[in-house]
């Protein structure tokens, strides 16, 4: 399917791919995201839902969900799509404009804003072959919802600050909280660590070090559809023990890749894309910003994506259209928001 043609194209709908589509509408340009995940927020709503975040402007503390609720809202002000589920694998040229192509389909565009963040991302899986069909039943590699486990035995794999935030945050929904991971060395915070350690000491959970999935076993009578039960491996003593489980969430990490945009003929840097202080990439165009841009001094925040977003934009605004200033003004006294001066 090919859609009709839009001033910018913002490549990712996570925090800065958000708030640039919002800045294109606030000046007056035509504008969509397409992203390859299926939900909008980028990182904030794939990696870490359920977590506080203490350093946006404005916003004391605010759960990650809650500020991707609030950046939908702003982006869609203007009526402008995000497409979904759609990973851009190429870059065509068609006369006087670009053509940002999916699997799926193809988005003619005047500009482009990379907002890809790390990239397209996806958890890593389990390595052992008995855990792939369990996957979506019973073995979970992204926790939208933690109140889905209440009640429920939970065996996290993994020893990163995923596997601990939420090991800790499951003591008091799920009826047992067990920890696996392959050595006794933790990549988490200290004090996330001790919390749990501290769960241990007191009975109310169960951390295994130097253990991996051995096999995953349904010991209910007359329910193959579920497991009750895993097997782990002590990988130094070479033998098995086994713990009940209702629910597996692997914290392995993520693997991200670049893919495509990587062969665009951009100067890339450890899977970074170098940009100017005017968010240009080098092709005309084609800007970028967020997490997927470097320069020297550069900090990969929510806070600083939503200035480079914003620079991005004025920036195609301008190049886009040369009678329009870089500089918006301020939108406190815009019209397009029912303020007196334009
Ligand atoms: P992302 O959020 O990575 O979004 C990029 C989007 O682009 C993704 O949705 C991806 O699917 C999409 N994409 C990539 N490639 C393609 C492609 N080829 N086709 C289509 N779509 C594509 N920052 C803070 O400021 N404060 C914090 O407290 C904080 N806590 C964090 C906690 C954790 C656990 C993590 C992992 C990060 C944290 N961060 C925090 C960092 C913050 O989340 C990032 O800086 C922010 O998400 C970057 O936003 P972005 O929009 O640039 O990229």
């Amino acid at each position: 399917m090919e859609h009709e043609p839009k001033d910018i194209t913002i490549i990712g709908a996570g925090p800065t791919g958000l708030f640039a589509l919002f800045y294109a509408g606030m000046r007056k340009v035509s504008a969509q995201i397409v992203d390859a995940l299926p939900e909008k927020g980028g990182q904030l709503a794939a990696l870490y839902p359920e977590k506080f975040i203490f350093d946006v402007g404005g916003f004391p503390q605010i759960l990650a969900k809650d500020l991707v609720r609030a950046l939908v809202e702003q982006a869609g002000r203007f009526g402008e799509p995000i497409h979904l589920g759609q990973r851009v694998t190429g870059l065509d040229n068609d006369g006087d404009h670009f053509v940002l192509v999916t699997e799926r389909d193809r988005f003619p565009t005047r500009s482009i804003v990379i907002a890809a963040g790390i990239g397209a991302f996806s958890p890593r899986r389990l390595p052992q072959p008995c855990a792939e069909p369990w996957y979506g039943r019973g073995i979970y590699d992204v926790v939208t919802d933690p109140e889905a486990f209440r009640g429920k035995k939970v065996v996290i794999i993994g020893g990163g600050d995923t596997a601990f935030d939420w090991g800790t945050q499951l003591l008091d929904r799920a009826s047992a909280v067990t920890i696996v991971h392959r050595s006794d060395r933790f990549k988490a915070h200290d004090a996330t660590i001790y919390q749990y350690k501290s769960a241990v000491e007191a009975g109310k959970a169960q951390l295994f070090t130097f253990h991996e999935l051995h096999d995953v076993l349904c010991r209910t009578p007359g329910n193959g559809d579920r497991f009750s039960h895993l097997a782990l491996k002590d990988i130094k003593a070479k033998t098995t023990r086994e713990v009940e489980a209702d629910v597996v969430l692997p914290m392995l990490g993520f693997v991200s890749d670049m893919g495509a945009i990587a062969e665009w003929g951009l100067r890339i840097e450890k899977e970074e894309i170098v940009v100017n202080s005017l968010m240009e990439t080098g092709r005309p165009g084609v800007y970028a910003a967020g997490d997927v841009t470097t320069y020297p001094g550069k900090l990969k925040l929510i806070a600083t994506g939503f200035g480079e977003a914003a620079t991005a934009v004025n920036q195609a605004v301008h190049w886009m259209y040369p009678d329009k200033k870089v500089n918006p003004g301020h939108s406190s006294n815009m019209a397009i928001f029912g303020q007196k001066d334009d």
